[in-house]
């Protein structure tokens, strides 16, 4: 697997707050397994080369995508993702590009597809096809462990809230905004939003339920509001129109890892 990173990944994996290493690209045992049981399927058939495909996907998301302590990209996304290509046969070439930059690497054909914590939305099914949903989310506020002050919306008057470009949380941010009359301070990724209400820059940020509680329980000193908004499931997805042939791979993998219990033990392992 190779990874390639943008400057700005770059630059975020150095400041990432969450006591992350730098990444590096070295293989997992689990890709090493896979390599063996690629080489034996070859064996098998012999006749056709294995298909590579570029999947994009978001720099820091735990439990979903993040750096290791080793600097391996690991998470719920990158297992299911490594375990469809070792069902189906393929090979993943990773692109840690970070969520916003990832959806324009797949809309540019320069990512055959991307697994993000991908929000599965009527708006983005224009510009792609999503697969089938493999994990439900919701939308939550939240604000430093120490905060009393903002107990409702209402609280955020004239207030700055942070929120994630180009995300679902930045979505619902933008369409309670006039109501509620605060002001948004826009970040490439999550780390950058968590540290700007850690720091109080911000008084709250709104971010993927699974995701934020999954920090708050490794440590980040963020609460959540106790109101959750509806949020789309989240899929893998293509370029509309585009790669039918790897979102069929990628159904029919989830389908197979679904029914013999390889989905579900990925999930645990991250979330128990
Ligand atoms: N689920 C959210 C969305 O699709 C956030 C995804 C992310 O930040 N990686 O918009």
């Amino acid at each position: 697997m190779k990874f390639f990173k943008s400057a700005t990944a770059i630059a975020l994996t150095l400041t990432m707050a969450m006591g992350l290493a730098a990444c590096g690209g070295s293989a997992t045992p689990d890709e090493t397994e896979k390599d063996a049981q690629d080489t034996q399927q070859q064996g098998e058939a012999p006749s056709g080369d294995v298909k590579t495909y570029k999947i994009a996907t978001d720099t820091t998301f735990a439990p979903f995508e993040f750096a290791d302590e080793n600097g391996n990209y690991v998470g719920i996304d990158i297992d299911i993702i490594n375990a469809i290509a070792e069902d189906q046969g393929f090979e993943v070439d990773l692109q840690v590009l970070g969520f916003s930059a990832a959806l324009q690497a797949v809309e540019a054909g320069q990512a055959d597809g991307m697994i993000a914590g991908m929000s599965i939305t009527d708006e983005r099914k224009e510009r792609y096809d999503f697969s089938e949903p493999y994990y439900d989310s919701a939308v939550v506020m939240a604000v430093s462990a120490t905060n009393e002050d903002i107990k409702s919306y209402e609280d955020l008057k004239g207030k700055n809230v942070a929120v994630k470009v180009g995300t679902e949380g930045f979505a619902f941010a933008n369409s309670i905004q006039d109501q509620y009359d605060f002001d948004m301070v826009v970040f490439d990724d999550s780390n950058g939003m968590y540290q700007d209400v850690k720091v109080g820059n911000s008084v709250a940020c709104f971010e993927d339920y699974p995701v934020i509680a999954y920090g708050i329980q490794q440590g980040l000193p963020l609460k959540l509001h106790d109101k959750q908004e509806a949020g789309n499931s989240y899929g893998f997805a293509v370029s509309k129109g585009k790669n039918a042939e790897l979102l069929q791979k990628f159904n029919d993998g989830l389908a197979n890892i679904k029914e013999n219990g390889k989905y579900q033990e990925i999930v645990d392992s991250y979330t128990k």
